[in-house]
């Protein structure tokens, strides 16, 4: 796809918006903090392939949290002209002995028509493509983040 200038706060509220049914439906609140943000947070990037990685990790955090919960989507800047966005959910964890799998492309612990195993392997290429990385962590029983790092301009040539 063509990379334009993103506004991330933008992109985020978009995603957030279009899906407030399906959270709503699944008991699932979604919090974007900070809510001012001091300096417009934008880069060079595919906007639709930034909002599929997005998806792909709020779909995972929802099917995390049966009962519902908070999901926490946070924006900043990293170091050396980078921004971030984490998403963290309040659900089950991810078991210390399938974190190297989970990147994997068809790696789902989910039933059979719940997962492709995808979702994961598909954000990690796009976020690579930009030149970006996803970081993981995760407390069993506690919660998970997902970390994605992304240069404001792109990957270098
Ligand atoms: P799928 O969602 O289709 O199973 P993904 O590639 O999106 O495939 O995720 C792979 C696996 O990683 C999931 O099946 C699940 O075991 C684990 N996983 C991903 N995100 C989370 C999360 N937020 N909490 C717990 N487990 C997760
Ligand atoms: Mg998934």
């Amino acid at each position: 796809g063509e990379r334009t200038e993103v506004d991330l706060a933008t992109l985020v509220d978009r995603v957030v918006r279009v899906g407030e049914y399906q959270w709503k439906m699944h008991n699932v609140r979604i919090l974007r903090e900070p809510e001012q943000l001091e300096r417009p947070l934008t880069l060079m990037a595919d906007a639709d392939q930034i909002e599929q990685v997005l998806l792909n990790l709020l779909s995972n955090a929802v099917d995390a949290m049966p009962r519902g919960g908070t999901i926490r989507i946070r924006l900043g800047e990293g170091e050396a002209d980078t921004v971030i966005f984490a998403v963290s959910d309040e659900g089950m964890g991810i078991p210390e002995e399938i974190r190297h799998s989970i990147f994997d492309p068809f790696f789902s612990t989910k039933e059979i028509g719940k997962g492709t195993g995808l979702g994961l392997s598909i954000s990690y290429g796009i976020v690579r493509d930009h030149g970006g990385d996803i970081l993981l962590e995760s407390q069993p029983g506690r919660g998970t983040t997902f970390t994605v790092t992304l240069p404001r301009e792109g990957p270098p040539p």
